[in-house]
């Protein structure tokens, strides 16, 4: 593997590789700030260096040291959209294998991106504060000095001083009194410990605090939520984790974090889940209490050897994180729940590839497997492209050698990239050595159009799923847009979904707004009075229900809409909204973003700034 420089990073991460992070915080949510120490035990690639270079981002950075010893180091003129570089000078040059122990002391400001503060009013308990962490894809250098770029992995320390519960992304090791040393002091706080002895990416570092409990949900499993959620959240949860542990195990190999836990955040989390070692963050978004969305739980899950494990070493290569979770996600649906839940997922995230594509504009740089990030910010290339893309793009593969053969290459491409990181190029070759020996799986392979799949932008070839689960959902929307042509007797009623599952009737609505013309209003109200769409809890039922009225430009659902956007943070349901309430109101969807724009996570509200076309 030849190193490549990854452009969304000032670290000189080609001269030096941080080995180990020992990191201890002190959280002031008095002050929505934390004081924090580093030390990275930095290990040199290179003779005769003199200066090692770690991203900040809005960091107060204090004091330098290095090796024990006051170092003469500055922060240099921020760059949009990286942030800060930390330029450290070094007493005498180092050499290749030589080790260098920076010590960074900081506060962070409240120009962190990293952070979410919340009230205790923004809490569903209302009693205490919260905050949570967000690091993916570069706001790890707002939190702490480091190395922010996934081709680098270390070992964690994490030391971290709360008044309240800390979770975090490693093994927890007790609990302390705190010592104060340097730090300000605020009494009757404890210091949580934590150690992440499997090596990770600076994005993976995560916290949380607040008033969090928790409940086992598996035999290797815990749930943690605020204490009214909790016993909600671990019926949700019980025994699909395990179930989807042990499908995951059987397709790659053994678990290796020790401990998969999920944390269940507030409602203004901006994803529907991120991937934190031994403890995935959540949205409430997916317990619905008919354990519809627990599918998000085997994606993240799925994370541990794809992603975590195994990570992209740069954002422009986000497919191999993304696409292979999304394949991997779906296999464990096939293997638990059958192999029409396969496809019926892949038809679900067509669409939304679909839209993605349309969004963009089928000729943007975004719409590749393998974008150029140069110069930009990996956010504004968020979009489900990677997922189906790279999703498809296995698929595609796993159909061309057979699923057999396919099966046998899945273990070997992630132990061969254990604890690693690796680019679309490696993957290639590996992919290719792999079946050098088996003549018939190389003729197949000969027919793959690499350059078109990494470069060429827009849509693939759609496959030829299979539509069982999803024939029943067409068939109910051509009713409808029958009805909406005036030339049908159909009379909807709520027997035409009762047994169905929460992503049939989302693959129903996602039909009904892909009709050329929008539902007449007085069929918008029809279905909800017959289907009952806008009593939903179902985040991804009631969503798309609005979509349509959107759509529909039914004035009735604009009320409904502003007072959801103020409910949810998960980009996934808050962008598209926001899109389509600022067609049909403006005026509307301006007053509803700053009435929440403190509710909504900071990735979340700079999105939505750019989609509203405001600063
Ligand atoms: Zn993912």
């Amino acid at each position: 593997m030849a190193p490549t420089k990854d452009p969304n990073t000032l670290s000189n991460h080609l001269e030096f590789s941080t080995a180990h992070t020992a990191i201890s915080l002190t959280l002031s949510f008095s002050k929505s700030s934390l004081y924090g120490e580093v030390e990275l035990t930095l290990k040199a690639l290179a003779d005769g260096l003199k200066q090692v270079v770690l991203d900040t981002s809005f960091l107060d950075v204090r004091a330098v040291a290095v090796n024990g010893k006051g170092a003469k180091w500055n922060v240099g003129n921020r760059v949009e959209p990286y942030g800060s570089p930390l330029k450290v000078d070094l007493e005498k040059a180092v050499n290749s294998q030589d080790e260098v122990i920076v010590k960074v002391t900081w506060d962070t400001t409240d120009k962190c991106t990293a952070l979410q503060w919340m009230t205790p009013e923004q809490t569903s308990g209302k009693r205490h504060p919260y905050m949570f962490s967000q690091c993916q894809a570069i706001h790890a250098r707002s939190l702490y000095p480091c190395q922010d770029t996934p081709s680098i992995k270390s070992t964690f320390d994490f030391s971290i001083r709360s008044p309240l519960p800390v979770c975090a992304s490693g093994l927890p090791t007790g609990v302390h009194h705190f010592v104060p040393a340097t730090s300000p002091s605020e009494p009757g706080t404890l210091a949580y410990t934590f150690r992440q002895p499997i090596p990770m990416p600076s994005y993976l570092m995560a916290i949380a605090s607040g008033d969090i409990a928790n409940a086992a949900v598996g035999p290797r499993s815990l749930v943690y939520a605020g204490p009214e959620e909790l016993l909600r959240c671990k019926r949700e949860l019980e025994d699909d984790v395990e179930t989807f542990i042990k499908t995951a195990e059987s397709l790659i190999y053994a678990y290796e974090w020790t401990t998969y836990n999920v944390l269940i955040l507030p409602p203004s989390f901006p994803y529907g889940g991120m991937e934190n070692p031994c403890i995935t963050f959540a949205t409430p978004t997916i317990i619905s209490g008919d354990k519809s969305n627990v599918d998000v739980i085997a994606h993240e899950l799925a994370h541990s050897w794809s992603g975590n494990l195994v990570s992209n070493a740069s954002w422009e290569h986000f497919w191999l994180n993304e696409g292979w979770t999304t394949y991997i996600e779906r296999r464990i649906q096939g293997k638990v729940h059958g192999d029409k839940h396969f496809h019926f997922s892949a038809i679900i995230g067509w669409k939304a590839f679909k839209e993605s594509v349309e969004l963009f504009g089928a000729d943007h740089e975004f719409t590749k497997l393998v974008i150029d990030l140069r110069g930009k910010d990996p956010d504004d290339a968020f979009s489900s492209i990677p997922y189906e893309k790279g999703f498809n793009f296995l698929y595609y593969l796993d159909r061309l050698v057979g699923r057999e053969r396919w099966d046998a290459f899945i273990p070997h491409y992630f132990s061969t990239y254990r604890r690693k990181s690796l680019t679309s190029f490696d993957f290639k070759d590996t992919l290719l050595s792999f079946f050098s020996k088996d003549s018939e799986a190389s003729a197949a392979l000969a027919k793959v159009d690499w350059d078109t799949w990494f470069y060429k932008p827009g849509l693939p070839e759609k496959p030829d799923f299979d539509t069982t689960l999803a024939d029943a959902c067409y068939a109910l929307a051509e009713s409808w847009q029958a009805l909406n042509s005036s030339n049908s007797s159909f009379k909807p009623s709520p027997s035409d979904i009762s047994g169905w599952t929460s992503g049939q009737i989302v693959v129903f609505l996602e039909r009904i707004t892909d009709f050329s013309t929008p539902l007449r209003k007085d069929l918008v109200e029809l279905m909800r009075d017959e289907y009952g769409f806008l009593k939903s809890e179902n985040a991804e039922i009631l969503s798309r229900f609005l979509t349509v009225g959107l759509k529909a430009k039914d004035e009735k659902l604009y009320g409904k809409t502003a007072e959801v956007l103020g409910g949810w943070g998960r980009m996934k349901f808050v962008r598209p909204l926001y899109r389509l309430l600022n067609e049909c109101d403006r005026e509307l969807a301006l007053k509803t973003f700053a009435k929440n724009k403190d509710f909504y996570h900071p990735i979340c509200r700079g999105v939505v700034m750019k989609d509203l076309g405001i600063n």
